[in-house]
């Protein structure tokens, strides 16, 4: 049988064949362009998945199957793939294991900002990352942003520092960047042995040894590498990195101290051992380096994940919500344990159809079982299961504690769902997405498509949770709003794509946030007496900002039936809609606390249409009396421009009301990094080249809100009124 035979074997043998100890869940992180998909792609060769090498460029990689990705080149959305590594004997850490395949699931996390719910959801269901880098580049912004994420779920991390064969790599830099930028505690475990067009190889520090790759056709001969004794200069190079990552070490780990201070010798396993501890922890960053492209290092890089990155049980147990209590449980990576799992994707896909990604935590799950999804209360029977190998679907019939997989079919699902054993309702923590920051509205091309529109862009919203979909009750527009242009580009090319309608949009417009800054009470009333029976409704409300990111409270605190029972429902709704369709400029309301605390009623005329009204008008009288301000998004953007062009560039986001962050030169490069509004950068694109004859680029991402100045409100508030939006 050949291996990939019986891996498939393994995968549909009724008991586990990995291990937990042998599982590794990993995700693939890196700036747009730093090589993630080439690494990816590298990586699925080596692990006997494809046997063709595939060149993004030519834009057939396994991991890019969507069809805009091809076009574009970038990664969009997260396909979790499955491979199998078998380390050589005498390399791995685990000599009871050798010979003896790992399973390593890659979680392709993408690299463009305008997706950072793909990489959120992904890094909640990982168990450790590799980042990659590029060799020129160092430390861009977006690497930044992923690394942020990376810590903020808690996920070790291994650095590849890729792209050492092109001009200008430096290995140094790259690492200093690391400790700068990212404050990370990284340290070499492989030096590059020359770099550019002359990167030859790559030293092993842990076993002092050299290794070398020819320069390779596409063959497996030519990717092989040979090991040699290390000469010359690179013996004291390598002893020097050696004794530094020794120092690391035992700086954390008090096994590796005790060696030192003993003076006694420390091997290749107690070392790797000790460095697997500290990564598992997060006290360490191993950094590696190599040419995914040229293909060198990425059998090391292969190693690392199984000898660094943790595996499911190498890390604390994940934690759930208990059903009543609210209290926290822990969630055990145990096949004998109830069946506990995280649906982190959506994915429809043109053969299977609906597949739900989902990691599962603990407990096992068959073909034929049923799931539980605590928050619709349902309970669904699974017929399918899947595991992906690249574009390869394969049927399963049981997956285990700590596998990913897809169930296929089921219906009800949304990103973020816990689905369990319904007699172990845990719910786990789902992940976090951030506020969209531009809408645009949309149209079908003809009026015929509406609804198949409705419905393709409400599907979309279920994949997406930072893709929104709403109706503008002025204007009865449909608006989508997103995490930048680039992103709701995508969202109509899949429009157009997967449910055939071609749809028209309006110009982007910025997400702006309404919000206050001071405490104020409001009364609203709405009393009508024509001819026969009467309206009438009456509320008092106050209001007060509420801590940043709170959102929206509104409470009751109405005594002694100022308005009766039955009606409070009706103001509160007056209240959320004034919030959601803006009191100020016509934009979504956030962090404020509202109170209803008074009224008065009619024993004959009052009813629901009224209390409603009233709310409205209350939250419209108190809002305008509580010094409301506009937020807009803020993005943190980077320039890189040869130095001649900094000056004009320089400028040019002053004007765009940036504030500069900081200016600093990088191999003959200039890198600027600043603050600008968001508003402030449509068509930046087109700027930055022409200022600098197309040799500058940049990239930005969403930072933060910040309250509109005056000098630019008025332009604003203008614009809502003439749209019948504002309200002051
Ligand atoms: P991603 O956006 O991070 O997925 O990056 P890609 O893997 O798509 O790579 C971006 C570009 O860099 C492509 O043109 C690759 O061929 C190129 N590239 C990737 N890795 C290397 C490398 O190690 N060396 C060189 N010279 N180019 C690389």
């Amino acid at each position: 049988m050949s291996d990939v035979a019986a891996i498939n074997a393994a995968l549909n043998s009724p008991n586990r064949q990995f291990s937990l100890e042998r599982t590794r869940n990993i995700g693939i992180a890196a700036h747009i362009d730093a090589g993630k998909t080439t690494t990816t792609e590298r990586i699925l060769f080596y692990t006997g998945l494809i046997h063709k090498i595939g060149d993004v460029d030519d834009g057939n990689t396994v991991t890019d199957w969507m069809e805009q990705e091809k076009e574009r080149g970038i990664t969009i959305t997260s396909a979790a793939v499955t491979c199998f590594w078998t380390q050589k004997k005498d390399e791995g850490i685990f000599k009871s294991r050798e010979g003896l395949a790992h399973r390593v699931n890659i979680i392709d996390t993408p690299g463009h900002v305008d997706f950072t719910a793909e990489v959120e959801r992904s890094m909640r269901v990982l168990d450790g990352a590799v980042a990659v880098f590029c060799g020129v580049a160092g430390v861009q912004p977006q690497s930044e942003t992923v690394w942020r994420q990376a810590t903020k779920y808690k996920v070790p991390r291994i650095a590849f520092v890729n792209k050492m064969d092109r001009t200008g790599a430096n290995f140094k830099n790259a690492l200093d960047d690391m400790r700068k930028k990212l404050g990370a505690y990284a340290f070499p475990i492989y030096l590059p042995i020359g770099a550019e067009d002359r990167l030859a190889g790559l030293i092993d520090l842990v076993n002092q040894k050299a290794l070398y790759w020819g320069e390779g056709d596409v063959t497996n001969e030519g990717l092989k590498y040979e090991v040699r004794d290390l000469v010359g200069p690179q013996i004291e190079e390598a002893q020097e990195a050696l004794q530094e990552l020794i120092d690391a070490v035992s700086n954390k780990d008090d096994s590796i101290a005790e060696l030192v201070l003993e003076e006694k010798p420390i091997t290749a396993p107690v070392l790797k051992a000790a460095i697997r501890r500290l990564t598992c922890k997060i006290e360490l960053i191993p950094v590696l380096c190599g040419s995914a492209f040229k293909k060198k290092g990425v059998q090391c890089l292969i190693d690392a994940v199984i000898d660094y990155l943790p595996s499911p049980i190498d890390i604390p147990a994940a934690q759930g919500l208990a059903p009543d209590s609210l209290e926290k449980v822990e969630v055990p990576p145990d096949d004998n344990a109830k069946f506990c799992s995280l649906a982190f994707k959506l994915w429809t896909d043109a053969y299977a159809g609906k597949l739900v990604f989902f990691r599962v935590y603990s407990g096992q799950l068959k073909k034929g079982d049923t799931i539980y999804n605590p928050r619709t209360r349902k309970r669904e029977r699974v017929s399918r299961l899947m595991v992906i190998q690249g574009s390869e679907r394969k049927d399963v019939d049981s997956v285990y504690s700590g596998d990913i997989a897809a169930l296929v079919g089921l219906r009800n699902i949304i990103t973020g769902d816990t689905l369990c054993n319904e007699d172990y309702e845990i719910t786990l923590e789902p992940p976090t997405f951030p506020e969209p920051v531009i809408s645009m509205a949309i149209e079908p091309k003809t009026k015929a498509d509406q609804e198949k529109m409705s419905i393709g862009l409400q599907r979309l919203a279920e994949e997406d949770p930072t893709f929104k979909v709403f109706t503008n009750e002025e204007t009865g527009q449909l608006i989508i709003a997103g995490m930048g242009e680039l992103h709701l580009e995508i969202i109509r090319d899949r429009l157009k794509r997967e449910f055939s309608v071609e749809a028209d949009a309006g110009a982007p417009q910025i997400a702006y946030r309404e919000t206050i800054t001071s405490a104020a009470e409001g009364e609203g009333k709405w009393i009508r007496q024509s001819g026969g029976r009467g309206q009438y409704g009456h509320a008092c409300i106050e209001i007060e900002p509420n801590e940043k990111g709170k959102g929206v409270e509104v409470l009751n605190e109405i005594v002694g039936g100022a308005i009766p029972r039955e009606f409070i429902g009706a103001v509160e709704g007056g209240i959320r809609e004034a919030i959601k369709s803006g009191v100020y400029a016509g934009y979504q309301v956030i962090d404020v606390k509202v109170k209803m605390v008074d009224g008065s009623f009619h024993e004959v005329d009052s009813n629901e249409l009224a209390f409603r009204m009233a709310g409205i008008f209350a939250m419209k009288d108190a809002f305008s009396k509580a010094g409301p301000i506009l937020l807009e998004p803020v993005m943190k953007v980077e320039a890189t421009t040869p130095d001649e062009y900094q000056g004009d560039i320089l400028g040019d986001i002053n004007r765009r009301r940036g504030i500069i962050q900081g200016v600093d030169a990088k191999n003959g490069q200039t890198i600027l990094s600043a603050m600008v509004p968001l508003a402030e950068m449509f068509g930046y694109a087109t700027a930055i080249r022409s200022l600098s004859k197309g040799r500058a680029s940049y990239s930005m991402e969403p930072n933060n809100f910040e309250q509109v100045p005056n000098s630019v409100l008025a332009g604003i508030l203008d614009v809502a009124k003439k749209k019948g939006a504002a309200r002051s």
